[in-house]
C-alpha cells in the first residue's frame, strides 16, 4: 500500500521511494528512505498536505508525493528502543585540544598571521543564528521557521581579531534544493573555510547527523556543536560526548546557543582544528558486512577509480565517490573522467545496484542513516517525549485542527490587527502625535518671537515639522506591526500556516511556503521579497515575489490613515479593511492570470518541516524592533526629510526664484502640471496630488509628508477631493508601484526585464483600478 492509505496514528515501514530527479533526492535526505518507520500524524483541514512523524520530527508532504511511496504497515512500532543508561565510559579522546592523543594533526599547521575562516553549516532551524549572534556580538534576525537566513552573513569571534564567521542558510544534505542551499554548497566546496563548525539539534539528532556525515567527507577540519542541550537535558535525554568523538574523530562540544553554554569551549575547539588543520578522523560510513556491503566495495572502487582526477579538480577523493555513486551531474563533469573511466563507473554502480537490491541514490542515503543509527544508538540516551514537542501537539490540535484551523488563522490575523491599529498602535500615535505638535507650536513660537526671516520660518515649520512630523507618528503603528509579525515567525506558527494554507495556495499555483514571504510584505516589500528565497523552485519564487508588492506594507498606512480620517472618518475600520482585501484579491488575481499564462505548471511540492512552537526570546524581539525603529526614523530624517524641504523649495519659489504668493505659480506646480492630466480621468488631475504620488516612489511615507506641506489645511484639501475622489486616490496608492527599495531588491532576485514589468504594470493596474471605482462611483451617483 501507499502511505496516503495510513489511517492516522498508525505507522509503517517504507518499502520503496518512487520519483525522480532532485525531489526524490530530497525526500531520501529528510530520512524517508526505504527501512525507516513513518508515522501519519493528521491531515492539513483541507485534506492535503499530510503530517508525518520520521525519525522522531514532524514532516509535511503532499498527499500526490506520499502516493509514490511504497509502504508495509506495521503493529508495534519499535519506538522505545534501548536505553543505554549503562553503557562503560571512555576516555576522551581530547580532538581538538593539542592534548597528546589528538589524531591526524597536520604537520603543516597554519601560519600564524593566517586567517581563520569558518563556516557555519547545519539544517534549517537548529540555532546556526543564535550561535552566531554569540559568537560575533551579532544581531542577525533569528526566527523559528525553517528557512529564516536566506544570504550568508560574516562576523568576527568577539576576542579572536583573525578570524571570520560565515552564517549560512540551513541545508539538510550536500545535493542542493532550493536556492539557499546553493548558497551554502558553494561557498563551503569553493571558498574552502578553514574549518567548519557544524551546528547538530541535538534534540533531532538523527535527521541532523545527516548532513555532519557529509560534511566530514570534505576533509575540512571540522567542529560539532550539539545545540539544544538544555531542551535534551530537560526531557531526561543525554550524549555520551566522549563516544561520539571517539566514533567520528571530530570535537563535539554539548552547547546551548540560547542559554549561552559551551560557546567558548566550542570558539576553543574550532580555533585548534582549524589552526593545526586537523582533519575529521573518519570519513568511512559504510559497513564492511552485511546488506551494506555492497555500496562499501562500490565506494572504495570508484575512489581508487577517480584518485588522480579529484586531485587535479580539488575535490575532496570521498566526496567525490559518493556523490559518483550517486550519480551527481555537477561532480562528473567536474572531474572529466575518460570514456572509458566513465563506462567502469557505471558498471561499478549498476553491480551495486543490483547486489544492494536498491537503486544507487537509495542506497547511498540507507548507508549513511544505518551508520547514524549505529551510532545514536551506542551514543544517545533518547529524551522521552520532550515538553516542547508535547505542547506543541496540543496547541496544533487547535491551530492546524481540522474545524479550528481556519477560523484561528482569521482570529489570529484579525487580532493582529485590531490589536495594531485600534489599540496599542493608536494609543501611541495619538501621544507621539501631541509630542509633535507641542514641539511646533513652541518651536513656531519661538521663531515668531525671534523674528526669523519668514521664508525660513516657513521652511521649519510648514517644510520640516510639518512634513517629517506627519510621517513619524506613524512610528508606534509599524513597529507593533513588526512585533506582531515577529512573535508568528519566532514562535513557529508561520510553519503550520504554510501547513493549512498549502492547497488553497496551490489553486492559484503556489505552495503553502509563499504565505511567509506574503504575511512578511505587510510589514515591509523587502524582507518579504527575500523570504521568498526558501522557495524551491524558480517559478514559485517569481510567481511568489510578483505577488508580495500587493499586500499592502506598513508605509503605505500613513497615506489610509491620512484620507481615511479626512473622508470617512465614521468608516475607518471598514475602508482599512477593504483596502487589504482589495490588495490581497488583486494579487490572487494577477498570479491566477500569471499561471494560466507565463507560468504554467505545477507548485513545487511541499516538503517541509515542522518545529516545535518556542516563546521567542525577549532579547532577540526586543532587537528587531530597536532596529525596524531605527530603520523608520532614519528614512523620516533622510530620505523624507530631504524631500520635503525639496517640495517645499519647489513650490515655494517660481522659475526666476522669487517666492510666489500663490503655489499655483511655483516651479513644482507647473512640473507637475505635465503629469497631472494623467490623472485627470481618474477624479484626481490636481498637481499637488500627483506630485504627492511621484514623491511616493522614494517612500511611501512621502506621500502623506508631501501632501502635508502642499495642502496645509483641510478646506483646501476637501477643494480638490470628494470622497470618491478620495476612494479611487487610496486604490491608487494600494496598487501602485512599490517604493524605491522595494523595487531595488525585486531588481536583485528577478533581474531587470520582470522589475519594468513590477514597475509599469503595477502602475497600469493602478490606474486602472481607480479609474473602475471612479466610473463606478459616477455611475451609482456618488
Ligand atoms: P537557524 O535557522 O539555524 O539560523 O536557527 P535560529 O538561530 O534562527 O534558531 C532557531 C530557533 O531555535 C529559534 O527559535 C531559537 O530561539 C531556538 N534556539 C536556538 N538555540 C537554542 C538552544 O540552545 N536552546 C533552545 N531551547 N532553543 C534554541
Ligand atoms: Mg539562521
Amino acid at each position: 500500500m501507499t502511505l496516503q492509505e495510513l489511517e492516522i496514528g498508525k505507522s509503517a515501514s517504507i518499502l520503496s521511494v518512487g520519483g525522480e530527479g532532485a525531489l526524490r533526492q530530497h525526500f531520501l535526505d529528510m530520512g524517508l528512505i526505504p527501512g525507516a518507520e513513518v508515522t501519519m500524524v493528521k491531515l492539513a483541514p483541507m485534506g492535503d498536505p499530510m503530517q508525518l512523524k520520521i525519525h522522531g520530527y514532524e514532516l509535511t508532504i503532499r498527499i500526490a508525493d506520499a502516493k509514490k511511496i511504497q509502504i508495509k504497515p506495521i503493529d508495534t512500532p519499535a519506538e522505545e528502543k534501548e536505553i543505554n543508561r549503562n553503557k562503560k565510559q571512555i576516555p576522551h579522546p581530547g580532538l581538538g585540544e593539542g592534548g597528546k592523543y589528538h589524531v591526524k594533526a597536520n604537520e603543516h599547521p597554519l601560519k600564524d598571521g593566517e586567517q581563520l575562516t569558518f563556516a557555519l553549516a547545519g539544517n534549517q532551524n537548529s540555532g546556526k543564528t543564535t550561535f552566531f549572534n554569540r559568537l560575533t556580538g551579532a544581531n542577525q534576525h533569528v526566527g523559528n521557521f525553517p528557512g529564516v537566513t536566506v544570504d550568508r552573513k560574516d562576523g568576527v569571534i568577539k576576542g579572536h581579531e583573525n578570524t571570520l564567521v560565515t552564517d549560512l542558510p540551513g541545508i539538510y544534505s550536500m545535493s542542493p534544493y532550493s536556492s539557499e542551499e546553493i548558497v551554502t554548497r558553494e561557498f563551503i566546496l569553493h571558498e574552502k573555510p578553514k574549518g567548519i563548525i557544524n551546528i547538530v539539534d541535538a534534540s533531532n539528532i538523527e535527521r541532523n547527523l545527516y548532513l555532519t556525515l557529509q560534511l566530514m567527507e570534505l576533509e575540512v577540519p571540522m567542529v560539532i556543536a550539539l545545540n539544544m542541550m538544555d531542551e535534551v537535558r530537560e526531557n531526561g535525554g543525554s550524549i555520551l560526548i566522549n563516544e561520539m568523538e571517539q566514533l567520528l574523530g571530530v570535537p563535539v562540544v554539548p552547547i546551548s546557543a540560547a542559554k549561552n553554554e559551551g560557546i567558548d569551549e566550542t570558539i576553543e575547539h574550532a580555533l585548534h582544528v582549524a589552526k593545526y588543520q586537523e582533519k575529521p578522523g573518519r570519513m568511512d560510513f559504510c559497513s564492511t558486512d552485511g546488506e551494506g556491503s555492497a555500496v562499501h566495495r562500490c565506494i572504495h572502487s570508484i575512489m581508487h577509480l577517480i584518485e588522480d582526477h579529484a586531485k587535479k579538480a580539488g575535490i575532496p577523493e570521498r566526496f567525490a565517490a559518493t556523490k559518483l555513486a550517486e550519480r551527481d551531474k555537477l561532480v562528473l563533469e567536474k572531474l572529466n573522467l575518460d570514456d572509458n573511466e566513465k563506462d567502469i563507473l557505471e558498471h561499478i554502480i549498476l553491480q551495486m545496484e543490483k547486489e544492494r537490491g536498491l537503486d544507487c541514490a537509495a542506497a547511498i542515503a540507507d548507508m549513511r542513516f544505518s551508520f547514524i543509527q549505529k551510532l545514536c544508538s551506542a551514543t544517545v540516551i533518547k529524551p522521552k517525549e520532550s515538553k516542547e514537542h508535547a505542547r506543541s501537539r496540543k496547541i496544533d490540535q487547535i491551530l492546524t485542527g481540522k474545524y479550528t484551523a481556519i477560523p484561528a488563522f482569521i482570529a489570529i490575523m484579525g487580532l493582529v490587527f485590531w490589536l495594531t491599529f485600534n489599540v496599542i498602535g493608536a494609543f501611541f500615535v495619538n501621544l507621539l502625535d501631541m509630542g509633535i505638535t507641542w514641539l511646533t507650536n513652541i518651536t513656531d513660537t519661538a521663531l515668531g518671537a525671534l523674528d526669523v526671516n519668514p521664508a525660513l520660518h516657513s521652511l521649519i515649520i510648514d517644510g520640516v515639522f510639518n512634513g517629517v512630523g506627519s510621517v513619524l507618528s506613524f512610528l508606534p503603528i509599524i513597529v507593533t506591526l513588526f512585533f506582531f509579525l515577529s512573535m508568528l515567525e519566532d514562535s513557529g506558527y508561520m510553519a503550520r500556516v504554510a501547513f493549512v494554507m498549502d492547497k488553497l495556495l496551490r489553486k492559484i499555483g503556489l505552495s503553502g511556503r509563499s504565505i511567509v514571504p506574503m504575511l512578511i510584505g505587510f510589514g515591509c516589500t523587502v524582507p518579504g521579497v527575500m523570504a521568498s528565497r526558501t522557495l524551491s523552485s524558480e517559478r514559485d519564487r517569481k510567481m511568489t515575489i510578483l505577488l508580495t508588492p500587493f499586500m499592502s506594507c506598513s508605509a503605505k498606512l500613513p497615506i489610509y490613515v491620512f484620507f481615511t480620517a479626512a473622508f470617512f472618518p465614521k468608516h475607518g475600520a471598514l475602508v482599512m479593511i477593504a483596502l487589504y482585501f482589495t490588495g490581497i484579491a488583486m494579487g490572487i488575481l494577477v498570479t491566477f492570470l500569471l499561471k494560466g499564462s507565463v507560468f504554467r505548471g505545477e507548485a513545487v511540492p511541499f516538503v517541509m518541516e515542522l518545529p516545535n512552537y518556542r516563546m521567542p526570546g525577549s532579547k532577540n524581539v526586543a532587537q528587531l524592533l530597536w532596529e525596524k525603529a531605527k530603520d523608520f526614523m532614519q528614512r523620516a530624517f533622510t530620505i523624507i526629510f530631504i524631500a520635503t524641504i525639496v517640495i517645499w523649495v519647489l513650490q515655494t519659489f517660481d522659475l526666476r526664484f522669487e517666492i510666489v504668493t500663490n503655489s499655483q505659480d511655483s516651479i513644482l506646480a507647473s512640473a507637475a502640471g505635465i503629469i497631472a492630466p494623467i490623472f485627470k480621468p481618474l477624479g484626481f488631475g490636481d498637481w499637488r496630488i500627483s506630485t504627492a504620488l511621484i514623491t511616493g516612489f522614494i517612500a511611501k511615507e512621502s506621500v502623506v509628508s508631501t501632501l502635508s506641506v502642499l495642502i496645509p489645511s483641510k478646506t483646501i484639501l476637501f477643494s480638490l477631493l470628494t470622497p470618491l475622489n478620495a476612494a479611487g486616490l487610496l486604490v491608487f496608492c494600494l496598487l501602485y508601484t512599490p517604493c524605491v527599495a522595494a523595487v531595488a531588491s525585486i531588481k536583485r532576485e528577478l533581474g531587470g526585464k520582470w522589475t519594468m514589468v513590477v514597475v509599469i504594470g503595477q502602475c497600469v493596474i493602478a490606474w486602472l483600478a481607480a479609474f473602475i471605482v471612479h466610473m463606478v462611483g459616477l455611475l451609482i451617483g456618488l
